[in-house]
Protein backbone atom coordinates (compact mmCIF):
# COMPACT_ATOMS: atom_id res chain seq x y z
CA UNK A 1 0.00 0.00 0.00
CA UNK A 2 1.86 3.72 -0.77
CA UNK A 3 0.54 5.74 1.86
CA UNK A 4 -0.57 8.99 0.63
CA UNK A 5 -0.33 12.30 2.06
CA UNK A 6 -2.99 14.47 4.41
CA UNK A 7 -2.91 17.42 5.30
CA UNK A 8 -4.77 18.06 8.17
CA UNK A 9 -7.07 21.11 7.06
CA UNK A 10 -8.03 18.70 4.43
CA UNK A 11 -9.78 15.84 6.34
CA UNK A 12 -12.70 17.62 6.91
CA UNK A 13 -13.11 18.26 3.06
CA UNK A 14 -12.77 14.59 2.24
CA UNK A 15 -15.53 13.49 4.55
CA UNK A 16 -17.45 16.94 3.04
CA UNK A 17 -16.79 15.60 -0.42
CA UNK A 18 -14.15 12.99 -1.71
CA UNK A 19 -14.79 13.99 -5.29
CA UNK A 20 -13.64 17.62 -4.69
CA UNK A 21 -10.87 16.29 -1.81
CA UNK A 22 -9.43 13.93 -4.64
CA UNK A 23 -9.36 16.70 -7.76
CA UNK A 24 -7.30 18.89 -5.22
CA UNK A 25 -5.32 16.97 -3.24
CA UNK A 26 -4.42 13.39 -5.03
CA UNK A 27 -4.72 14.69 -8.66
CA UNK A 28 -3.59 18.41 -8.08
CA UNK A 29 -6.10 20.34 -9.43
CA UNK A 30 -5.32 23.89 -8.56
CA UNK A 31 -7.76 27.08 -8.86
CA UNK A 32 -7.08 30.76 -7.60
CA UNK A 33 -8.05 31.54 -4.01
CA UNK A 34 -10.94 33.93 -3.70
CA UNK A 35 -11.27 37.19 -1.35
CA UNK A 36 -12.80 35.17 1.73
CA UNK A 37 -9.92 33.07 1.94
CA UNK A 38 -7.41 36.09 1.63
CA UNK A 39 -8.46 38.15 4.51
CA UNK A 40 -8.89 34.73 6.82
CA UNK A 41 -4.94 34.53 5.41
CA UNK A 42 -4.49 38.62 6.11
CA UNK A 43 -5.90 37.91 10.10
CA UNK A 44 -4.01 34.94 10.57
CA UNK A 45 -0.12 36.64 8.96
CA UNK A 46 -0.79 39.67 11.14
CA UNK A 47 -1.67 37.83 14.46
CA UNK A 48 1.06 35.66 14.25
CA UNK A 49 3.26 38.41 14.39
CA UNK A 50 2.13 40.33 16.67
CA UNK A 51 1.60 36.52 19.17
CA UNK A 52 5.43 35.88 17.82
CA UNK A 53 6.73 39.56 18.43
CA UNK A 54 5.30 39.26 22.42
CA UNK A 55 7.39 35.43 23.03
CA UNK A 56 10.28 37.01 21.69
CA UNK A 57 9.90 39.94 23.89
CA UNK A 58 10.29 41.99 20.83
CA UNK A 59 6.88 44.45 21.49
CA UNK A 60 5.81 45.08 18.28
CA UNK A 61 2.77 47.50 18.30
CA UNK A 62 -1.11 46.13 16.89
CA UNK A 63 -0.74 48.80 14.38
CA UNK A 64 2.76 47.60 13.51
CA UNK A 65 1.87 44.04 13.63
CA UNK A 66 -1.02 45.00 11.54
CA UNK A 67 1.10 45.65 8.54
CA UNK A 68 1.16 41.76 7.63
CA UNK A 69 -2.51 41.97 6.90
CA UNK A 70 -2.11 44.94 4.74
CA UNK A 71 0.80 43.11 3.14
CA UNK A 72 -1.31 39.72 2.07
CA UNK A 73 -4.05 41.63 0.92
CA UNK A 74 -2.12 44.02 -1.21
CA UNK A 75 0.58 41.70 -2.16
CA UNK A 76 -0.96 38.19 -2.41
CA UNK A 77 1.20 35.45 -2.96
CA UNK A 78 -1.32 33.70 -5.04
CA UNK A 79 -4.06 34.51 -7.72
CA UNK A 80 -6.87 35.09 -6.49
CA UNK A 81 -10.51 35.86 -8.14
CA UNK A 82 -12.36 38.57 -6.12
CA UNK A 83 -15.37 38.09 -7.53
CA UNK A 84 -18.41 40.30 -5.43
CA UNK A 85 -16.12 40.72 -2.84
CA UNK A 86 -13.67 43.83 -2.66
CA UNK A 87 -9.58 43.95 -1.47
CA UNK A 88 -10.90 47.64 0.24
CA UNK A 89 -13.25 45.95 2.45
CA UNK A 90 -11.18 42.91 3.34
CA UNK A 91 -8.51 45.09 4.23
CA UNK A 92 -10.79 47.30 6.87
CA UNK A 93 -12.39 43.98 8.17
CA UNK A 94 -8.70 42.28 8.24
CA UNK A 95 -7.53 45.18 10.09
CA UNK A 96 -10.67 45.74 12.27
CA UNK A 97 -10.22 41.84 13.66
CA UNK A 98 -7.03 42.31 13.58
CA UNK A 99 -7.21 44.88 16.30
CA UNK A 100 -9.98 43.06 17.95
CA UNK A 101 -7.92 39.96 18.67
CA UNK A 102 -4.74 42.11 20.11
CA UNK A 103 -6.87 43.91 22.48
CA UNK A 104 -9.42 41.40 23.65
CA UNK A 105 -7.75 37.61 22.95
CA UNK A 106 -3.88 37.65 22.88
CA UNK A 107 -3.97 39.42 26.68
CA UNK A 108 -5.74 36.21 27.99
CA UNK A 109 -3.03 33.91 26.30
CA UNK A 110 0.07 32.41 27.37
CA UNK A 111 1.52 31.37 23.69
CA UNK A 112 4.21 28.54 23.67
CA UNK A 113 4.98 28.72 19.69
CA UNK A 114 3.33 30.65 16.55
CA UNK A 115 2.30 28.43 13.48
CA UNK A 116 4.47 25.35 14.30
CA UNK A 117 4.98 23.54 10.80
CA UNK A 118 4.52 19.46 11.30
CA UNK A 119 6.16 17.78 8.41
CA UNK A 120 5.09 14.21 8.47
CA UNK A 121 3.26 12.00 10.67
CA UNK A 122 2.56 8.32 9.00
CA UNK A 123 0.63 5.91 10.36
CA UNK A 124 1.34 2.99 8.56
CA UNK A 125 -1.10 -0.02 8.96
CA UNK A 126 -3.66 2.67 7.45
CA UNK A 127 -1.54 3.97 4.46
CA UNK A 128 -1.96 7.69 5.51
CA UNK A 129 0.66 10.52 6.25
CA UNK A 130 -0.28 13.69 7.77
CA UNK A 131 1.29 17.17 7.57
CA UNK A 132 0.17 20.12 8.94
CA UNK A 133 0.52 23.69 10.58
CA UNK A 134 -0.97 24.42 13.81
CA UNK A 135 -1.67 28.34 14.20
CA UNK A 136 -0.85 28.09 18.21
CA UNK A 137 0.52 25.88 21.41
CA UNK A 138 -0.55 27.38 24.14
CA UNK A 139 0.21 27.06 27.65
CA UNK A 140 -2.82 26.29 30.24
CA UNK A 141 -3.08 25.11 33.80
CA UNK A 142 -4.06 22.02 32.46
CA UNK A 143 -0.61 22.02 29.94
CA UNK A 144 -0.13 22.10 26.37
CA UNK A 145 -2.93 22.62 24.30
CA UNK A 146 -3.42 23.09 20.52
CA UNK A 147 -5.19 26.84 19.80
CA UNK A 148 -6.53 27.28 16.26
CA UNK A 149 -7.98 30.40 14.79
CA UNK A 150 -11.03 30.37 12.38
CA UNK A 151 -12.78 33.61 10.46
CA UNK A 152 -15.62 33.64 8.83
CA UNK A 153 -19.09 34.51 8.41
CA UNK A 154 -20.31 32.41 11.01
CA UNK A 155 -17.40 31.53 13.10
CA UNK A 156 -19.07 33.13 16.29
CA UNK A 157 -23.23 32.90 16.56
CA UNK A 158 -25.25 35.87 17.32
CA UNK A 159 -25.46 33.92 21.00
CA UNK A 160 -21.54 34.97 21.44
CA UNK A 161 -20.53 31.00 20.66
CA UNK A 162 -17.39 30.12 18.60
CA UNK A 163 -18.87 27.37 16.17
CA UNK A 164 -16.71 24.41 17.13
CA UNK A 165 -18.98 22.17 14.68
CA UNK A 166 -16.85 20.16 11.72
CA UNK A 167 -13.41 21.02 13.32
CA UNK A 168 -12.28 18.33 15.47
CA UNK A 169 -11.22 16.45 12.68
CA UNK A 170 -8.67 19.29 12.05
CA UNK A 171 -8.00 19.85 15.71
CA UNK A 172 -7.17 15.99 16.21
CA UNK A 173 -4.49 15.59 13.76
CA UNK A 174 -2.95 18.69 14.98
CA UNK A 175 -2.86 17.17 18.61
CA UNK A 176 -1.28 13.87 17.06
CA UNK A 177 1.42 15.91 15.20
CA UNK A 178 2.46 18.11 18.08
CA UNK A 179 2.86 14.83 20.32
CA UNK A 180 3.66 12.11 17.51
CA UNK A 181 6.06 14.16 15.29
CA UNK A 182 6.81 17.01 17.81
CA UNK A 183 6.82 15.20 20.83
CA UNK A 184 5.46 17.88 22.68
CA UNK A 185 2.50 16.81 25.06
CA UNK A 186 -0.60 17.73 24.56
CA UNK A 187 -2.24 17.28 27.35
CA UNK A 188 -5.14 20.30 27.62
CA UNK A 189 -8.32 20.60 25.45
CA UNK A 190 -7.57 22.13 22.21
CA UNK A 191 -8.84 25.72 21.92
CA UNK A 192 -10.84 27.30 18.79
CA UNK A 193 -10.64 31.32 18.25
CA UNK A 194 -13.42 32.40 16.04
CA UNK A 195 -13.43 35.58 14.24
CA UNK A 196 -16.61 37.03 12.44
CA UNK A 197 -15.77 38.35 9.23
CA UNK A 198 -18.94 40.77 8.77
CA UNK A 199 -18.66 44.22 6.96
CA UNK A 200 -19.79 46.56 10.18
CA UNK A 201 -17.60 46.16 13.33
CA UNK A 202 -20.86 45.45 15.60
CA UNK A 203 -21.08 42.19 13.88
CA UNK A 204 -17.60 41.36 14.08
CA UNK A 205 -17.62 39.27 17.02
CA UNK A 206 -14.66 37.49 18.16
CA UNK A 207 -14.91 34.61 20.77
CA UNK A 208 -12.99 31.49 21.85
CA UNK A 209 -14.21 27.93 22.27
CA UNK A 210 -13.40 24.54 23.46
CA UNK A 211 -13.21 20.94 21.44
CA UNK A 212 -12.10 18.00 23.81
CA UNK A 213 -11.61 14.30 22.93
CA UNK A 214 -10.36 15.03 19.18
CA UNK A 215 -7.90 12.69 19.13
CA UNK A 216 -10.42 9.64 20.46
CA UNK A 217 -12.56 10.68 17.73
CA UNK A 218 -9.75 10.25 14.94
CA UNK A 219 -8.11 6.78 16.53
CA UNK A 220 -11.54 5.46 17.69
CA UNK A 221 -11.59 2.20 20.25
CA UNK A 222 -12.18 -1.57 20.66
CA UNK A 223 -15.71 -0.96 19.83
CA UNK A 224 -15.85 1.26 17.08
CA UNK A 225 -13.67 2.59 14.52
CA UNK A 226 -12.05 6.12 14.09
CA UNK A 227 -12.02 8.17 11.22
CA UNK A 228 -8.62 8.02 10.14
CA UNK A 229 -10.03 4.42 9.63
CA UNK A 230 -12.68 5.46 7.04
CA UNK A 231 -10.42 8.02 5.68
CA UNK A 232 -7.95 5.27 4.76
CA UNK A 233 -10.88 2.83 3.66
CA UNK A 234 -11.79 6.15 1.10
CA UNK A 235 -8.29 7.13 -0.37
CA UNK A 236 -7.51 3.57 -0.56
CA UNK A 237 -10.49 2.10 -2.36
CA UNK A 238 -10.86 4.50 -4.42
CA UNK A 239 -14.32 5.70 -3.38
CA UNK A 240 -14.39 9.43 -4.56
CA UNK A 241 -18.32 9.62 -4.94
CA UNK A 242 -19.40 13.87 -4.89
CA UNK A 243 -21.70 15.78 -2.68
CA UNK A 244 -23.65 18.11 -4.53
CA UNK A 245 -25.14 19.42 -1.13
CA UNK A 246 -21.79 20.43 -0.12
CA UNK A 247 -21.57 24.15 1.45
CA UNK A 248 -18.36 23.88 -1.12
CA UNK A 249 -20.62 23.05 -4.40
CA UNK A 250 -19.54 25.95 -6.25
CA UNK A 251 -17.57 26.72 -9.11
CA UNK A 252 -15.30 29.33 -6.77
CA UNK A 253 -14.81 26.73 -4.16
CA UNK A 254 -14.22 23.22 -6.20
CA UNK A 255 -11.64 22.82 -8.47
CA UNK A 256 -14.12 20.13 -10.27
CA UNK A 257 -17.42 21.94 -10.76
CA UNK A 258 -17.09 22.17 -15.04
CA UNK A 259 -16.43 18.68 -14.84
CA UNK A 260 -18.34 17.00 -11.84
CA UNK A 261 -20.50 14.12 -13.46
CA UNK A 262 -22.18 14.09 -9.36
CA UNK A 263 -24.04 17.73 -9.36
CA UNK A 264 -26.45 16.53 -13.00
S1 LIG B 1 -18.87 19.97 -7.97
FE1 LIG B 1 -19.86 19.55 -5.99
S2 LIG B 1 -20.23 17.34 -5.99
FE2 LIG B 1 -18.75 17.74 -7.62
S3 LIG B 1 -16.77 17.45 -6.70
FE3 LIG B 1 -17.25 19.62 -6.49
S4 LIG B 1 -18.24 19.84 -4.48
FE4 LIG B 1 -18.26 17.68 -5.02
Amino acid sequence: MTPVTIRASSLGKLFDCPASWAATYLYGKQMPSNGKALLGKAVHASTAVFDQSRIDGVGLTIDESAAAAVDMIRRPDEEVTWGEDKASDAERIALSLHTKYCQMIAPQQTYRAVEVKFEGLEISDLGLIFTGTTDRIRETAEGLSICDLKTGKAAVGSDGKVKTAGHAYQIGVYELLAERAGGIPITAPAQLIGMNTAKTSDSQRIGMGEISGARALLLGDSESPGILEYAAKIIHKGMFWGNPKSMMCHERYCVAFSTCKFRQ
